[in-house]
């Protein structure tokens, strides 16, 4: 989807006011008890408005937004979102910062044709992770010339940062160097896959050696620390627990991993029942 094209664009302001199109689509919304997301994007501006402003710029895609709310409100339709997207990040920023303060209607971000994978991952996180920080927006997409997998997990990836979602393990890893004592790059990979299955928001250091490695463990769930002669120490709701050698170290992890998940699932669930 990446953006679309704001409800009713391409028509002028006053005639749409009134458009017979508008009251139909808001109708067909109505009877079928759907919500409907105002899409303002920077590249499909009304013409009086980039007359009005000269080029596409936040004050025009408030002017816009606003246009277009004032249309569902008049139909006294309520139940909406808006987006005001660009796929220049500065431009999104601002018009989402300016809309947050023109409405309290809620507020759906994208940064529209992001690009590829990793431009695109990198641009989002930019322009949605400093709104989200700000507390502006409601429901977020991310548009990735990708496999749209790709941008669900990108997603959730930004929340999970921000402390926004907390499902699944939040892995936390070294970049890795000269001193480690196994390939953390490979491991984190094969882990990020073997673990795809938890849902229980979770903690899960893994750390090439002892510089980082004991610090980091003293802060999660479970934890693996590179040592020297192909084994590392594992380490359990922050305490050193036992060694454990590099081959069955991924094994033996998802397996820690599986059992901290089921005794955080039952404390949960007796907590509830309490
Ligand atoms: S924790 Fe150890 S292996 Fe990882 S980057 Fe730092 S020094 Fe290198």
């Amino acid at each position: 989807m990446g953006g679309g094209r704001g409800l009713f664009a391409h028509q002028s302001r006053q005639y749409r006011r009134c458009h017979p199109r508008a009251r139909e689509v808001i109708k067909a919304a109505r009877d079928h008890n759907c919500s409907i997301r105002i899409g303002v994007n920077a590249g499909s501006l009304e013409r009086d408005l980039l007359e009005k402003y000269g080029e596409p710029c936040p004050e025009a895609m408030i002017e816009s937004g606003l246009d277009h709310i004032r249309i569902l409100q008049d139909n006294d339709f309520h139940e909406f979102k808006i987006s005001v997207k660009a796929s220049d990040v500065f431009l999104a920023a601002a018009a989402y910062q300016g809309l947050a303060e023109a409405t309290d209607a809620p507020i759906h971000l994208g940064i529209t044709e992001a690009g590829g994978l990793m431009s695109g991952t990198i641009k989002s996180a930019i322009g949605l992770g400093s709104l989200l920080w700000m507390g502006i927006g409601d429901t977020i997409r991310v548009s990735l010339s990708a496999d749209p997998v790709q941008e669900v997990k990108v997603g959730y990836e930004i929340l999970k940062s921000l402390g926004l979602r907390h499902r699944g393990v939040n892995i936390i890893s070294c970049p890795s160097c000269a001193r480690q004592g196994f390939d953390v790059i490979k491991t984190v990979e094969a882990l990020e896959q073997r673990l795809e299955h938890i849902k229980t928001p979770m903690s899960l250091s893994i750390i090439g050696c002892v510089v980082n490695g004991p610090g980091e463990a003293l802060m999660t769930d479970v934890g693996f620390t590179g040592g020297g002669a192909g084994s590392g120490m594992v380490y359990l709701a922050g305490k050193q627990s036992h060694k454990m050698s590099n081959e069955q170290m991924i094994d033996h992890i998802v397996e820690q991993v599986e059992k901290k998940a089921a005794e955080i699932d039952a404390a949960e669930k007796s907590q509830a029942a309490e």
